[in-house]
């Protein structure tokens, strides 16, 4: 095997293996080295795919047992399969595993599998998982080596009764009762797809608000649905404790009213976030320096320390998202070939995979009350919306922020059927400093979800909306 590279990422995530394909596509001999068996990292194996794969399942259940019978189907005997349930999620998983392998072999990467430690800044050894070691050399690296689960300070994740989302998504059977630590992304996803199925779910969330960084309007209409679809949700409270106890797991936590409170549970999620990964890595051997919260140090050019390694994705700062990685990786090969790539930080947007999906790009309304920023503020329903009303998909609205003076479009906050899908055209229009004129002086098709959008524009303008 070559063991003389020009580029080697270290890594097979969305950060990764996207700054392979890119490096290749420019010319350079590259590897990437994953020290799991499958390609994909966090996301494909045990992040957005099987997540995604499993809101998708419980969905249809739900509909099958809350909805159908409203729209005259009727259905007896419903019966939900949890272990096929799991073995669809997993077969998903393999399928986008595969279509990597063969992307890789497209590219002419070579796939090493085995732990990556610097040695020096020209320099990896490789601990292969036979046990066997051996080195690579390269001009450039380009570190890509994610995230793993945080935990709270005295709750260790034991993978048996306190888990993380990744034993969440692989249970071999269906629960009674889940307790999630933790109202953001991973909470409220998990939540859903166990609150489908009939599972008790508790959340405990620490800030006031579910999903509390994005605009606090969306957070409190989610609250609202979830609660609907019976999760029980907990805010301002606070978790001191958990313990398993054997077949089951007790949560010791203090209320909005400082009383001590306890909640016993089959399972503890642990969702309070995730801590960089760089264990193992051998940055002492190298000049590169961690941050506070573990996060490798680069510059504006994702450059670490060392010219020539840089870092991307999770491990570095900025929001854990697959895309923001992926944008990295582009930029990265980009900056090594000696290119002049741009990554616009304001407009990658952030999406919640709840039914209704949530999804936001810009300013929250509160960040522009910090900031000073005048603004104008356009929200419609979807209640109002025809589309919605012939899915029956009342919940949820569009709120779209624009500068007072030009109406430049600042921040666009949607809850609602697709919104994860409707988010891509004000992330365009941003992309094109569009104003919310620009932006409702075109063709919406009728009837469709996205004409919530050209509402929200056409109040946001001060013309006032057409239908509300
Ligand atoms: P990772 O995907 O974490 O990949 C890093 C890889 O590096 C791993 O495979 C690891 O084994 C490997 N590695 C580490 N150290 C070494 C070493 N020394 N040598 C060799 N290999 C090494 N984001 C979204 O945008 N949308 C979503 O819907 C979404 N859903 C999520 C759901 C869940 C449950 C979770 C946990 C996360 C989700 N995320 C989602 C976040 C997303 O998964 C991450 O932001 C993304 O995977 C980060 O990509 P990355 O390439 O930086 O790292
Ligand atoms: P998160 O940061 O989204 O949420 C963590 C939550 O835990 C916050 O709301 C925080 O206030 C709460 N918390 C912290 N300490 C607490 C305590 N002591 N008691 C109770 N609550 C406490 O992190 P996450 O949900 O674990 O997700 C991790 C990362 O994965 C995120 O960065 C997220 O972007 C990414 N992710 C993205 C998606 C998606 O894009 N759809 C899905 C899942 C995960």
């Amino acid at each position: 095997m070559e063991t003389n590279f020009d580029v080697v990422v270290i890594g097979s995530g969305p950060g990764g293996y996207v700054a392979a394909i890119r490096a290749a596509q420019l010319g350079y001999r590259t590897a990437i080295v994953e020290k799991y068996d499958t390609l994909g990292g966090t996301c494909t194996n045990v992040g957005c795919i099987p997540s995604k794969a499993l809101l998708d399942s419980t969905e249809h259940f739900h509909d099958a047992t809350a909805k159908f019978s409203l729209h005259g189907i009727e259905v007896s005997d419903l019966k939900l399969n949890f272990d096929q349930l799991m073995k669809r999620k997993s077969e998903v998983v393999s399928q986008n595993v595969s279509g990597l392998s063969y992307l890789m072999n497209k590219n002419k990467i070579e796939v090493v599998t085995g732990t990556a430690s610097f040695l020096d800044n020209t320099q990896v050894s490789i601990r292969h998982n036979d046990g066997n070691e051996s080195q690579l050399t390269a001009r450039y690296f380009i570190i890509a080596t994610g995230s793993k689960p945080a935990s709270l300070p005295g709750i260790e994740i034991d993978k048996k009764r306190i888990i993380s989302s990744t034993e969440a998504l692989s249970l071999t059977e269906k629960p009674k009762s889940i307790v999630i630590i933790g109202g953001g992304v991973i909470g409220v996803e998990m939540a859903s797809i166990y609150a489908r199925i009939g599972v008790k779910v508790t959340i405990i969330e620490y800030a006031k608000s579910l999903i509390p960084t994005m605009d606090l309007e969306l957070g409190k209409e989610l609250k609202k649905v979830l609660t609907k679809n019976g999760v029980e949700i907990l805010v301002g409270h606070k978790v001191q404790s958990g313990k398993n106890t054997g077949d089951a797991v007790t949560v010791s936590f203090l209320d909005a009213a400082d009383q001590a409170q306890e909640i016993t549970a089959d399972y503890c999620l642990m969702a309070v976030g995730r801590k960089p990964y760089t264990t193992g890595l051998g940055l002492e051997n190298t000049a590169i320096q961690t941050d506070e919260k573990g996060r490798i140090v680069t510059n504006a050019q994702l450059q670490t320390a060392e010219a020539n390694i840089y870092a991307i994705g999770d491990v570095i700062a900025g929001p854990m998202l697959a895309h923001k990685a992926e944008e990295e990786g582009v930029y990265v090969a980009e900056i090594i070939n000696g290119q002049k790539p741009e990554i616009h930080y304001n407009l990658i947007p952030g999406v919640v995979y709840t039914w209704p999906e949530v999804a936001a790009v810009g300013q929250t309304e509160e960040e522009l009350k910090a900031q000073g920023i005048a603004y104008k503020k356009g929200k419609f329903p979807f209640s109002a919306s025809g589309r919605a009303r012939a899915a029956m998909e009342p919940d949820g609205f569009v709120k779209v922020l624009s500068g007072e003076k030009y109406g430049e479009i600042l921040g666009v906050h949607i809850i609602g059927p697709r919104a994860a899908d409707l988010i891509a055209q004000p992330v365009i229009g941003m992309h094109y400093e569009t104003t919310d004129e620009d932006m409702f002086r075109m063709p919406y098709a009728h009837p469709t979800y996205s004409e919530a959008l050209k509402e929200a524009y056409l109040i946001a303008s001060g013309q006032g909306a057409l239908n509300l």
